[in-house]
């Protein structure tokens, strides 16, 4: 059986075709700039040369109908016809509080997806767009909706429910829903699973620390708390976003700096995080380089990062009363040993020790922690596209 799995983003699309027999990708690849000059595909297909497909793609349906035709290609295709794919899985963002699972898209899913277009503007709309395309494209084949938000939802009340006026939750859904979930789920079971535990029996604190980043606290196998809110802005410092801050500050930059609501937006959302702080780059490579040349902003920047992430942990050893693992994963969590000591650092007490040596990995599932330390550590590359894989497989 051979899944595809798609991702949109507003001008993007994301695509691996993985077969599910043995879980291998048979191809995968980006489509850039939709309904925008310059739009291309890049394709690679496994155990072939990858090429770059430069072609007008004025919509998410013209773009998949090349990805498509990409597929079947005589030269770089990796499939016969498209009936050989059994099932298309697409990552949905938001899910707000229907979705606490994957599901068969049908009529009344999509209408749900268009009722959580509010709580995810930028998101949800590209993802629907994806659904509708593939659903014009390829009409008997099933579609199965993975959500974001959807591992989250095992959240108490207490960890969701913002100290706000309580009608706000109940007119218009603000409480927090986390992000990554696809993410969080797949690393603290494989994170189980090495460690030869029953992950229900385990108190996980996962961080994904890529370009967005978020914090989870996985006890006996379920969310119980997690760092992103209503909207992934909220938690740890990220590439570009603020994470955590006083609300205050909102009313107060817009005031002084005479910004309206896209201006603050955009302050929060695309200035702001290390990229803010450093003045040099949202990319922590560019940071750690700058680091090495000595800029201080740039060190003052993986503080704040590392600070930030610290304070997560503690605060979700306190809320599962201890934690057994610490889970790194996504781009700089899986690829750099710095950040992740400089997390660990000055946990001995609370059992957390690094190895230093075996710390020294890239984007490899390993235990980073000494023999002794109570708390282990690991490594664990996260993998969505599987994951999405997996439910579509299970759900047709
Ligand atoms: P996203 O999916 O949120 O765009 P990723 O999980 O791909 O992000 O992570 C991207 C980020 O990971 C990059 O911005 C970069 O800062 C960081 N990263 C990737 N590789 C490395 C590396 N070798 N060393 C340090 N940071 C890295």
């Amino acid at each position: 059986m051979k899944v595809l799995v798609i991702n949109c983003g507003s001008s993007s699309l994301k695509y691996q075709l993985i077969d599910m027999n043995n879980e291998e990708v048979l191809a995968k690849g980006l489509a850039e700039r939709i309904g925008i000059d310059g739009s291309k595909i890049k394709h690679k297909p496994s155990g072939k040369e990858d090429v770059v497909i430069e072609k007008p793609m004025s919509n998410h349906k013209v773009a998949l109908e090349i990805v498509i035709n990409a597929l079947v290609d005589e030269n770089y295709g990796i499939i016969q016809s498209m009936d050989e794919i059994s099932a298309v899985g697409h990552r949905v963002v938001h899910g707000g509080e229907k979705f606490s699972g994957s599901v068969v898209v049908n009529d009344d899913v999509m209408k749900a997806l268009r009722e959580c277009i509010d709580l995810a503007p930028l998101h949800n709309p590209p993802n629907i767009m994806g659904i509708e395309a593939c659903q014009e494209l390829m009409p008997n084949v099933p579609m199965i909706g993975v959500f974001d938000t959807a591992f989250h939802q095992t959240m108490p009340k207490s960890a969701y429910i913002y100290p706000l006026p309580y009608e706000l939750y109940e007119k218009y859904g603000i409480r927090r829903y986390g992000f990554h979930g696809t993410s969080h789920k797949y690393v603290s079971n494989k994170a189980a699973e090495k460690l030869g535990k029953n992950i229900e029996n385990l108190k996980i604190i996962t961080c994904h620390l890529g370009n967005g980043a978020s914090i989870a606290a996985v006890k006996n196998g379920e969310s119980v708390d997690t760092s992103m809110g209503l909207t992934p802005l909220e938690g740890l410092a990220m590439g570009t976003r603020c994470g955590d801050i006083d609300p205050a500050i909102v009313t107060f930059v817009m005031e002084k700096e005479n910004l309206d609501i896209n201006g603050v937006n955009t302050l929060l959302n695309k200035k702001s995080g290390v990229l803010g702080v450093s003045g040099v780059s949202s990319d922590f490579r560019d940071i750690e380089s700058a680091v090495k040349e000595g800029n201080d902003r740039a060190e003052l920047a993986l503080d704040v990062f590392a600070n930030r992430v610290k304070k997560y942990i503690g605060a979700y050893a306190a809320i599962m009363g201890g934690v057994d693992a610490i889970v790194f994963t996504a781009g700089l969590g899986e690829n750099s040993p710095e950040i992740r000591e400089a997390v660990c650092e000055g946990f001995e007490y609370m059992g957390i020790e690094i190895d230093r040596t075996a710390n020294k990995v890239r984007g490899k599932e390993t235990i980073v922690s000494t023999e002794d330390s109570k708390v282990k550590v690991l490594v664990v590359p996260t993998n969505e596209e599987l994951m999405i894989a997996r439910d579509t497989k299970e759900l047709v």
